[in-house]
């Protein structure tokens, strides 16, 4: 058949919560009544819209901790940390992180709206961007929940980095002043509870600066949305979706624009012309406030 073993594995799990029965409930707002089918995937998975909140879903889902245990499981498996060798190491902190890796124009998007101050990046892999993070001036700590990966990036590049959700959720409120997130909460089971973490963990008036897949983007609609959804990302949140879901939990203001990070972007950014942001490229960038501290 050619299936990878962890694509058989989701497969066998996507069976078992069909024969078990599981609810098929909205994962955010757990509406069970208005779902609407926008298409089907292998025969057996279902992408569902709901009517009542906006988001689009796989079903069945993953179970929380079963989302959990699959994460490291998954992650833990050497050949997919993809950790890098001592020499490709060096070679990327002598001359800057290659790809995907290479943050510089994220961080210099969110340097158009804070200079500096406390940073987490909640779900920083190997700590690649906590380093460049702390290179471009934030005081940066991330957030990680393999811990070999948590492990590498503490030892190798001198970063601080919490590896577990008990941790996380256990400092103080207002700890950092920016929430910065690159491709991780399109992969979180419970978005509300996430949210309201981001909120409580943010200073008055702190910023929550995260990129996800742009769901409703072009590319989305001229197709690619279908392989997007799917095994690696559970839900698809767009920002019509984004919009209402950060205000219901601890957000005061919500903005959206798209890749690329370019200097259109940048100028539109620093002059505050949230509205004018193109929300069409292939990345979406969410921009939220907590509220400002009375006075
Ligand atoms: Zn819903």
């Amino acid at each position: 058949m050619g299936l990878s073993a962890a694509k058989r594995d989701y497969l066998i799990r996507i069976l078992r919560h069909r024969l078990c029965g599981q609810a098929r409930a909205c994962p955010y707002c757990r509406n069970t009544g208005g779902l609407t089918l926008l298409g089907r995937k292998k025969l057996i998975i279902e992408i569902l819209r709901c009517d009542r909140c906006g988001l689009m879903f796989r079903y069945p889902t993953e179970e929380v901790a079963e989302n959990e245990a699959r994460y490291q499981e998954i992650y833990d498996a050497p050949e997919v940390t993809r950790l890098p060798d001592d020499s490709e190491l060096a070679r990327y902190l002598s001359e800057g992180f290659p790809g995907n890796l290479d943050f510089r124009a994220r961080i210099g998007a969110l340097r158009a709206l804070r200079s500096g101050g406390r940073i987490l990046d909640y779900g920083c892999s190997w700590g690649y961007g906590v380093r460049q993070l702390c290179d471009a001036g934030f005081a940066a700590t991330g957030f990680e929940i393999s811990r070999p990966r948590a492990r590498f990036g503490a030892e190798r590049l001198g970063v601080r980095i919490i590896d577990s959700e008990l941790a996380v959720s256990a400092l103080a409120a207002g700890s950092f002043d920016v929430i910065f997130s690159n491709h991780v909460i399109e992969h979180l089971p419970d978005l509300g509870k996430s949210f309201e973490l981001f909120a409580r963990l943010l200073t008055p008036g702190g910023l929550l600066f995260a990129i996800i897949p742009n769901f409703t983007g072009r590319a989305a609609r001229e197709g690619r949305f279908w392989s997007w959804i799917g095994q690696d990302h559970p839900i698809a949140p767009s920002h019509q979706f984004l919009g209402r879901a950060l205000l219901e939990h601890g957000f005061e203001v919500a903005h959206f624009g798209s890749s690329p990070f370019d200097h259109s972007m940048l100028a539109k950014l620093r002059a505050g012309q949230f509205d004018r942001l193109d929300r069409d490229g292939d990345e979406l960038l969410i921009l939220a406030w907590t509220a400002q501290a009375a006075i």
